[in-house]
């Protein structure tokens, strides 16, 4: 094999790159891109989507619209996304036309939760109790094996976010009831685990497999949306190894290229897998403020074919999520969380305020993480009523 065949030239700007999806994560994906000189197109259906308003083309469809897909892949030399909901067909096909990184594979294990707990437990790796629930046979099954899933959590498999297609249920006719009420779609109904926290790793994987793992980040939520990440967590530094080693062989083993985020419960001290995202995730956004690379610039080099860059943090830092509620009353005191130094705000652009809707989040940097800490809670306290 020569040198060239083994490693390919990297795409170089100004060419053109695509982005499925078009929310928070598109736009600063588009951001990075843009700071590194490539042309960026998204495709989102949302004629106002945050990442389509700054892109350099808007191609407002389905993703299954094929006449616009046909433009896209026409278009972009190669194409990521960040929104995992991406029907595979679609990325399948962009797939014959250019490069697609993540690959609709890596992108499918993550869109079905019973599909995703299987792969993790076949590389050894602990989840929540759970069973797979697809019919009435499944059911019963469930019975039979006598192992005890209550109180437990009812979750369908496709298309769930944000805690929404989520059920918690203390019995099995509480849970028989709430899968009726969903339509029965397949299900996993997992065991409620008591939390000690909840943590994250993002990492991003090249084609030649190199890895870069960033700093684990500890994650709190409310109402079953991201409501603060910690970053480091605070763990101890064998669940820390556990924790990036776990995410590494995930990525690995979906032979990914991208940016991939796993998160994970800590209960007891153990460690289980939650879910694996196949996109930067929210919990690091503290990565654009807290580290010399950020997530979303990793997603580009790794789709692009240039070198990772290595992950140095500057610090401990806190971000915290300002939702959609926090619009109520004429929204945050943005005077006053500018006026506050040491804090880094980023506004989605996003034109309608609904409860639970992500629009924007401050990061507090520092070195101690307990003082940053303190700092975020003070600072949200002044700047937005809850
Ligand atoms: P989503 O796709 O909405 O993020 P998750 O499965 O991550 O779905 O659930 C959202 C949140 O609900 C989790 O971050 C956690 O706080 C809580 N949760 C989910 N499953 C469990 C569980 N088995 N035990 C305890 N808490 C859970
Ligand atoms: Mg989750």
């Amino acid at each position: 094999m020569n040198a060239t065949a083994s490693r390919p030239q990297p795409i170089l700007p100004p060419a053109t790159l695509g982005m499925l999806g078009g929310g928070q994560l598109g736009r600063f994906f588009v951001s990075a891109a843009h700071e590194m000189g490539y042309t960026v197109w998204v495709l989102d259906p949302d004629s106002e989507s945050p990442a389509g308003r700054i892109a350099d083309r808007h191609l407002c469809a389905a993703y299954t619209d094929e006449t616009a897909l046909d433009e896209f892949a026409a278009a972009c030399a190669a194409v990521s996304t960040e929104f995992e909901n991406v029907p595979a067909a679609t990325l399948e096909k962009l797939a014959t036309r250019t490069l697609v990184r993540p690959s609709a594979r890596a992108v499918s294990v993550c869109q079905d939760r019973i599909e995703e707990k299987l792969f993790v437990q076949s590389l050894g790796l602990a989840c929540a109790p759970f069973a797979a629930l697809r019919n009435a046979a499944d059911w019963r099954a469930m019975e039979e094996s006598g192992v005890n899933l209550f109180p437990g959590i009812l979750k369908a498999a496709r298309l769930g976010y944000d805690g929404k297609g989520q059920a918690a249920v203390e019995d099995e006719a509480a849970a028989r009831a709430a899968w009726s009420e969903m339509g029965q779609p397949p299900c996993v109904l997992e065991r409620r685990l008591a939390l000690d926290c909840e943590i994250s790793v993002i990492l991003a994987r090249a084609a030649d497999g190199a890895t870069q793992v960033f700093p684990v980040a500890e994650n709190q939520h409310r109402n079953g949306i991201l409501d603060i990440s910690i970053a480091p967590a605070r763990i101890g530094e064998k669940l820390r190894r556990q924790a990036r080693d776990a995410a590494a062989c995930i990525a690995g083993a979906l032979d990914y290229v991208g940016t991939l985020a796993v998160e994970f419960f800590v209960s007891d001290g153990t460690l289980y897998v939650n879910e694996m995202a196949p996109r930067p995730h929210n919990s690091g956004h503290y990565t654009l403020d807290a580290c010399n690379v950020s997530q979303y610039e990793q997603q580009v080099r790794a789709l692009v074919g240039l070198p990772l860059a290595r992950v140095r943090s500057f610090g401990a830092s806190v971000m915290v999520n300002l939702l959609g509620e926090c619009w109520q009353d004429g929204g945050p005191d943005w005077k006053t969380l500018y006026a506050t130094q040491g804090v880094r705000v980023h506004d989605y652009g996003k034109r309608t305020a609904r409860r639970g809707r992500k629009m924007a989040h401050f990061t507090v940097v520092g070195e101690d993480v307990e003082a940053v800490y303190s700092r975020a809670l003070a600072v949200r306290k002044k700047v937005v009523v809850l």
